[in-house]
């Protein structure tokens, strides 16, 4: 049996969205995307949502609008996707790295306080894997002069003490990524409650222009535009946005299915010493993003082998970022500066979570790991 990492549950109905927007004169952004930001800001309980064509360009967008600049310093977890340190360090910014908390791999609001300076602009806690980190306890941590970016890429339905992203940092950016729980292909969102810095995000997500094209052409009549400062391309086309609406109504229901398949994987690891899963967070509701687990650091690769022989699909998400090459030179970090990173980073694997996971798929995957575990420990 072969059980794919991940399937995308996108069907015809999906389509016919896409279609509708194909037999429309508006191709890129348009009223399409408006109604989505719409939706958005319903779901968030926000006033402000704009629509990018990833969370890597609305992080960009985002740096630029707050004014970040070279020599500032954005504080970034250890253990996160590479986009999260990257577009600090493209603007000529420097990703400041923290170590995560051990049992729940999230930033703490004490780490983060204690890597403050005089420098600090910014912090963007990463909600790994669906969990969030306490915004709120952060925010009274750092006080009110150091912004915060919630990376939600892992947690768009997640939720802490009943808050979703969004409700205590300056903004929470999205991505609709091919794997994402909501997804366009490629995509994403920015929310934010501020709405100074909203005026700016539309300006530097869109080459810094005065005014995107559907309000350069409004009321039939060309109007010129201006260039405010550097900006980046990052608006989502309604080609795309249009795959959003026919998601909202079953994002509930997937949330339930992904839960249920969590729970029957953590049912069926619990007792088996060599597997370590994340501490759930009190009070928070988990989007499930990502089912992990954390073996022995030797153990891993074989198992990975293993597991892809038997037809099963895995990922790691994520190796120890600071120690990836161009961080390693540039800062000249070892294995040891960040321990908890490295060391989960070692023994992390990620399996098969989606909607539409049957149970006999995740019983191959089990009953694969059990066995190839088992083998490989004994012989090892
Ligand atoms: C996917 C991901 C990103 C990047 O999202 P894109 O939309 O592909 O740019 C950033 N951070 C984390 C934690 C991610 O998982």
């Amino acid at each position: 049996m072969n059980v794919p990492f991940y399937r995308h549950q996108l069907t015809a109905a999906h389509a016919e969205a896409i279609a509708r927007v194909v037999a429309s004169p508006m191709l890129t952004s348009g009223a399409i995307g408006r109604e989505v930001e719409g939706l958005l800001c319903n779901y968030f309980n926000v006033p402000y949502a704009l629509l990018v064509n990833s969370w890597t360009n609305g992080a960009l967008a985002c740096l630029l609008a707050m004014d970040i600049k070279p020599g500032d310093e954005v504080i970034v977890p250890a253990m996160t996707f590479i986009a999260t340190a990257n577009m600090v360090e493209l603007i000529g910014g420097k990703a400041v790295f923290v170590d995560v908390d051990p049992d729940t791999l999230l930033l703490t609001p004490a780490a983060v306080k204690a890597a403050v300076t005089p420098r600090t602009k910014a912090v963007m806690p990463v909600h790994l894997y669906g969990q969030m980190v306490d915004i709120k306890a952060l925010r009274a941590a750092i006080g009110p002069g150091v912004r915060i970016i919630e990376d939600c890429a892992h947690c768009f339905e997640g939720t802490l003490n009943g808050d979703r992203p969004g409700a205590h940092s300056d903004i929470a950016i999205f991505s609709f990524y091919a794997t994402k729980n909501v997804t366009t292909g490629e995509g994403g969102a920015m929310i934010t409650k501020d709405a100074a810095l909203a005026e700016k995000l539309k300006v530097t997500r869109l080459h810094g222009m005065s005014a995107g094209a559907i309000d350069r052409f409004r009321a039939g009549a060309y109007n010129h535009w201006d260039m405010l400062q550097l900006g980046v391309k990052a608006n989502l086309p309604d080609l795309l946005a249009a795959l959003i609406p026919p998601q909202m109504p079953e994002i509930e229901g997937k949330l339930a299915e992904r839960e249920r398949l969590a729970r029957r994987y953590e049912t069926a690891f619990a007792g088996n010493n060599l597997i370590r899963l994340p501490k759930a967070v009190s009070g928070s509701k988990h989007a499930r993003h990502l089912f992990v687990i954390h073996v022995p650091p030797k153990l891993r690769d074989p198992l990975m082998l293993a597991l892809n022989g038997a037809g099963v699909g895995c990922t790691v998400n994520y190796r120890n970022v600071p120690t990836l090459t161009y961080f390693r030179e540039k800062y000249g970090f070892a294995p040891s500066s960040f321990p908890v990173a490295e060391t989960w980073g070692a023994g992390t694997i990620s399996l098969p979570l989606f909607p539409g996971l049957t149970d006999q798929e995740q019983d191959h995957v089990i009953a694969t790991l059990r066995r190839e575990l088992d083998r490989l420990s004994a012989s090892s």
